[in-house]
């Protein structure tokens, strides 16, 4: 078929692509049988995160909302100021990507469009890693979400030894003290990298009178085993706010976010009109702006008294210029042009922003 084409030229790299992403869709649920030939083939077992489910979009992927519930299609991650409920940031990721995946650069483009600094994100369980609360420190931004319930393993949890991070000890319930840590395998990063997992240990022999014995652990040559999270320190302190008066305002304050998901859904957003990552998110750019704009109204508008409803109306006209600029290549590819209006952020006082992802499922 390519014999008829010109090289390089758009009919041949459509067919390129086309495929490209057939290969994929025959070959992404088989494997090698391992029959030494390379011939026969089987089933593959599970599911790659990057499985191609629909030909017409080869960017949906399945995603999960919950253990019981999946879905085909993309997320939308959404950023909202706590206080005047407005959408400052929106982002499309792939259906099969975590919650906490560019929440960092989601915040500080909010932060770049509104001009305005995050005193604190807060985001539920699905932000709550350690190495999302490790990010979100190193850029200078307080992440305030929960840590996630430790499941019942029929013996002591790690939450009854008392770790302290600086002096590398850990106390078990009966009072003994070890500082003895040894490996326990890899894990690997966002990025890729792999890290070492590293777990305190006490010795059998030093168990094996203990009168809490049964309820610690099942016997083992080793001895009872405590993991040594990579950011310990941070997720003790989570726990510690998660205990504490200020932790009732979080999860007031976090309603907000959810509300307004509640408005972009009613504004279409659980149902994509357009194939592709970027035309959706062209979408959910259109969505915010409207939620946006019918907020602005119903609040009176934006008057000289009210500072930061004024110093982030900005944010609206800036969600419109993305949207406009997203749709550029679109309606060039039918040889239209778009020109985007101009645009300023009012500065003020810094707000809190709260951050919070749904998911979005497209009709196909
Ligand atoms: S069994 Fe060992 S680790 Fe567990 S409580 Fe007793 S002394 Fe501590």
């Amino acid at each position: 078929m390519r014999a008829g084409l010109v090289a390089g030229s758009p009919a041949d790299e459509r067919l390129l692509n086309t495929t490209e992403i057939l290969s994929q869709v025959l070959l992404q649920d088989v494997e090698d049988a391992g029959d030494g030939g390379g011939r026969a083939k089987k089933i593959r077992q599970g599911t790659s995160a990057e499985r191609i489910v629909s030909v017409h979009d080869p960017e949906m992927r399945h995603g999960r909302k919950s253990k019981a519930v999946r879905f085909d299609g993309h997320k939308m991650s959404l950023v909202t100021d706590v206080d005047s409920q407005l959408i400052t940031a929106v982002d499309v990721l792939p259906g099969s990507a975590k919650d906490q995946t560019g929440s960092l650069e989601l915040v500080q483009q909010s932060e770049a469009t509104t001009g305005l600094q995050a005193e604190a994100v807060l985001g539920d369980m699905a932000y709550g890693s350690g190495e999302n609360r490790e990010r979100f420190a190193e850029a200078g931004i307080e992440l305030q979400a929960k840590t996630p319930q430790r499941p019942d393993i029929g013996f002591f949890s790690k939450d009854r030894f008392d770790i302290d991070t600086d002096r590398m000890t850990c106390q078990c319930p009966a009072g003994q003290v070890t500082n003895h840590l040894m490996r326990k395998g890899f894990h690997t990063r966002q990025g890729g990298q792999p890290v070492q997992d590293l777990a305190f240990v006490f010795p059998a022999v030093g168990c094996a009178a203990c009168p809490l014995r049964t309820s610690c652990y099942r016997p083992t040559r080793k001895g009872r085993e405590v993991l040594l999270h990579p950011q310990e320190a941070m997720i003790q302190a989570a726990k510690a706010w998660q205990q504490s008066p200020a932790f009732d305002d979080f999860r007031k304050q976090r309603q907000v976010v959810e509300h307004r998901i509640a408005r972009m859904a009613q504004l279409g957003v659980r149902q994509a009109r357009y194939f592709g990552c970027h035309k959706t998110l062209f979408q959910v750019l259109m969505a915010a702006t409207v939620a946006n704009l019918t907020l602005v109204l119903a609040k009176g508008g934006p008057s000289a008294t009210n500072r930061p409803l004024r110093s982030l109306q900005g944010a609206l006209g800036d969600l419109f210029r993305a949207a406009l600029a997203l749709a550029a290549p679109i309606q060039s590819r039918y040889e239209r042009s778009a020109e985007a209006p101009t645009s300023g952020a009012i500065r003020s006082r810094p707000q809190p922003l709260t951050l919070r992802v749904a998911t979005s499922r497209p009709g196909l």
